[in-house]
Formats: C-alpha cells, sequence, structure tokens
C-alpha cells in the first residue's frame, strides 16, 4: 500500500492527541457540555456507528468474528462489537485515543455488567497508523476517518484495509455532493478555532474506482445526514 505522508498525518495525529481529542471525546460522549452543532454531529455519528452494526449483524451473530477497528476513535464502535461478542483489534493513531477506548472499555465490558454473558471478549487495544496495521480479518471497519485525508492519499488507505479483510469492509466517508460541497466552503470562510484539521470530501465514484482497482465490489450502501453531518457508509466484498 502507498504510503501516507506529506505532513497530512503528522498533522492529524498531533490534533487527535491533543485539541481534537478533547473535542471528539466530547462529541462522541454522553455529557452536555456540548454546542448545538457539536450535538447535531454527535447525533449524526451515533446513527453512522448503530447503521455500521446493523450492515455487520443482518449477515449473522458476531460471536467469534475478527473485526479490525481501524482509526477507533473512543470506542464507539469496538465497544457494541465486542458486546456481539465479536473479537475486536481497536488500533488508532492517537495514543490519546486509544487510552479513552480502553478506559470505555474495562467500564462498560467487566463482566456481569448489564447481564452481558458470555462475557465479551475485550478488545485489543493497539496505537498504530492503519497504514501500519497487518494481519487478516473476517471484517474491516474504519467509520469517519477519510475525511482527514484527500483522495490520493485515501485510495492507498482503502486499498491497504481491504488487502487486510477477508470477507468484508465498511467504510464511512463525507461524500462529496453539491450541497456539502458548498456548506464546507463557507465553513472555510468562516474557520472556528475547534476546526484544526482540513477535512477532505470524497466522491462515491472515486470511493468505488479504488474497491474495484484491488478487486472489491460495493455490496451495500448507506447515506446519514443530520443538519451538520454527511456520512456515506458503504460495505464492500471481494468482487
Ligand atoms: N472511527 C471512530 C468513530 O467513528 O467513532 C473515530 C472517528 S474520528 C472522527 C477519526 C479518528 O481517526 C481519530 O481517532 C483519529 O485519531 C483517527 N485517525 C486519523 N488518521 C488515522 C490513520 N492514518 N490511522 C489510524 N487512525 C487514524
Amino acid at each position: 500500500a502507498e504510503e501516507v505522508g506529506g505532513g497530512d498525518k503528522e498533522v492529524v495525529r498531533d490534533y487527535f492527541n491533543n485539541t481534537g481529542f478533547q473535542r471528539w471525546k466530547k462529541i462522541y460522549g454522553e455529557t452536555d457540555e456540548v454546542n448545538r452543532v457539536q450535538k447535531d454531529i454527535r447525533i449524526g455519528h451515533a446513527k453512522t456507528v448503530e447503521n455500521a452494526i446493523k450492515m455487520l449483524t443482518d449477515e449473522g451473530s458476531l460471536r467469534g468474528v475478527t473485526v479490525c477497528d481501524a482509526g477507533c476513535g473512543t470506542g464507539s464502535l469496538s465497544i457494541p462489537l465486542a458486546k456481539e461478542g465479536a473479537v475486536v483489534l481497536a488500533s488508532d493513531i492517537s495514543a490519546a485515543m486509544v487510552a479513552e477506548a480502553e478506559n470505555q472499555a474495562k467500564e462498560q465490558l467487566v463482566a456481569g455488567k448489564d447481564e452481558l454473558s458470555p462475557a465479551p471478549v475485550m478488545p485489543k487495544f493497539e496505537v498504530s497508523d492503519l497504514e501500519s496495521l497487518n494481519g487478516k480479518y473476517d471484517t474491516v471497519v474504519c467509520l469517519d476517518v477519510l475525511i482527514h485525508y484527500p483522495q490520493n492519499k485515501a485510495d492507498g488507505m482503502i486499498a491497504h484495509l481491504a488487502s487486510l479483510a477477508e470477507k468484508r469492509l465498511i467504510l464511512s466517508f463525507a461524500p462529496k455532493t453539491f450541497y456539502y460541497d458548498l456548506l464546507k466552503r463557507v465553513g472555510e470562510l468562516f474557520p472556528g478555532p475547534s476546526k484544526a484539521t482540513r477535512a477532505y470530501l470524497h466522491s462515491e465514484a472515486d470511493v468505488e474506482r479504488a474497491l474495484q482497482k484491488v478487486g472489491w465490489r460495493i455490496r451495500k450502501r448507506g447515506l446519514i445526514t443530520t443538519q451538520f453531518y454527511f456520512a456515506k457508509l458503504v460495505e464492500a466484498v471481494p468482487a
């Protein structure tokens, strides 16, 4: 797979270990300290996670299924997957995110809690950029990570994620549609202090081409939108 370099990755890592960590921990959490926009993003993201879990469980039980959650953030997906019995590798480029995900997993996955029985398998936590991951997993999932990279970097990331997946790959990205493109341009005219990183939009056709190049095809598609959150969710399988 092509190496993501040229500074994007270092900027992203630094952001998600510092201000980005504080911002996204709040958005992905449950406290009231979020503003209206953040609350809207929280709701949209929760829908993406919910839809991804639905895509995953539609094909049958996750018990014993190996899942690589690439760019796991605070564990929004990894933890519910572990509750479903999946054997999860939760990895992220940000050490702060991985530590938070691990803390939350320890709180939520303790045996006996919420009558989780049989006890879920604790995910394995790892600080790693997704380009350095190796091994094979039944399923690879990568939610809301591609937004941090331009398409020319995203192509290599998609190819690498596909190479780790044996049966399916689930990706979400911010779709490059006219409306969202416009919204983003307007946003760039008024950059807020918390918008420390660039957001890159991806066209569905480009993502599909990147998958086709490595022998994968899209089997299911979904679109999640709230007022300030837009995500295209795709499930790909070997063609
Ligand atoms: N996937 C999680 C979710 O949906 O809850 C987190 C999404 S958050 C917007 C993006 C995450 O991607 C951050 O935790 C960030 O540290 C991580 N990330 C960014 N670039 C990455 C890379 N190259 N490899 C692995 N993780 C990355």
